[in-house]
């Protein structure tokens, strides 16, 4: 069973209360607290010795990664954060020093976002160091782009460049929070979440949600100087433009506008964030399905981020 079909079964039948307005399957939790014109929102994430970290990774930095991935999916809803709360799993045998020098790393990141840490909690992992952050923010109701708001013909956006994020930037990325927002406050924003698994993989989120395809532009899409530099290794089969469709850990945001509106977005986004690059990518179909347009075709695009000769 992989990771999204334990999901959809553990996801069955959960326990319910009238003020989640939309529980598992976005990138937060939006519940209603009585706000007249504000969702709260709730994430929590987690990292992991060994899989998303080292010993050998720069203490600091595992921690801003750790709160990084909640800010992240914070800015996917066009979010404010507020605060947070910290569990740390730790060996019987760690080094206290170093485990310092993680928190000092969350609450660098705590204060560059005015994110106020306000408890947690310290148990045993034999495994390995766990961090586990749970993060309230909230959104405007009217300004609050879900995954399901995507339309057939909307043009897909994506900022940043893709791909080679584990030889670079995973460590030191910056969520997109004000850009999120001010995405929304300037343009009708359909549907919008952040990359976190690779964009084709992600991609599917989205058209699941919004109950579209998508044709995606293959000289569009913006391959970062990691990929590039990944595929010139000897042995590497994997191409730039693979890597940017797959490689995870981008924390970049993808979102979809009404098409009318991309030209107009792409003038206002280079005046606003000059040193940002925004590409348009491609756009959402009512055929379903994924396909990559390239100057000599159109073909089925799998998840994973490569084509499949039918
Ligand atoms: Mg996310």
């Amino acid at each position: 069973m992989n990771e999204f079909e334990l999901i959809a079964r553990l996801t069955q039948d959960l326990p319910a209360h009238p003020s989640v307005k939309l529980g598992p399957g976005d990138d937060c939790a939006l519940i209603d607290v009585g706000w007249p014109d504000r969702w709260l929102l709730f994430k929590t994430d987690a990292v992991v010795e060994g899989v998303h970290f080292t010993g050998e990774t720069e203490p600091e930095k595992v921690g801003r990664k750790a709160l990084g991935r909640c800010l992240s999916d914070i800015a996917a809803m066009a979010g404010t954060p507020t605060v947070a709360l910290v569990t740390l799993g730790l060996p019987r045998d760690h080094d206290s020093h170093i485990i310092e020098r993680i928190y000092n790393g969350i609450k660098s990141m705590a204060l560059q976002h005015q994110v106020a840490i306000a408890g947690g909690e310290t148990t045993t992992n034999p495994g390995g160091i766990l961090i586990s952050i749970s993060l309230i923010g909230f959104a405007s109701k009217t300004q609050c782009p879900l995954r399901s708001g995507g339309q057939p013909g909307d043009a897909l956006f994506v900022t940043g460049e893709l791909g080679g994020s584990l030889q670079g930037k995973h460590l030191d990325f910056i969520p997109r929070l004000e850009e999120a927002r001010w995405l929304v406050s300037n343009f009708a924003v359909h549907a919008m979440m952040d990359i976190s698994d690779g964009l084709a993989g992600d991609l599917r989120h989205i058209l699941k949600a919004s109950k579209t395809g998508a044709e995606l532009l293959s000289e569009a899409i913006p391959i970062s100087v990691e990929a590039r530099r990944a595929a010139t290794r000897p042995g590497t089969t994997k191409t730039p433009l693979n890597a940017a469709l797959s490689d995870g850990e981008d924390f970049e945001l993808l979102f979809s506008v009404s098409s009318h509106d991309a030209v107009r977005l792409l003038d206002a986004w280079k005046a606003r964030f000059p040193g940002l690059r925004l590409s348009c990518i491609g756009k959402l179909t009512s055929e379903p399905g994924l396909r990559m347009r390239s100057r000599k075709s159109v073909e089925a695009l799998a998840f994973d981020g490569y084509t499949h000769f039918a």
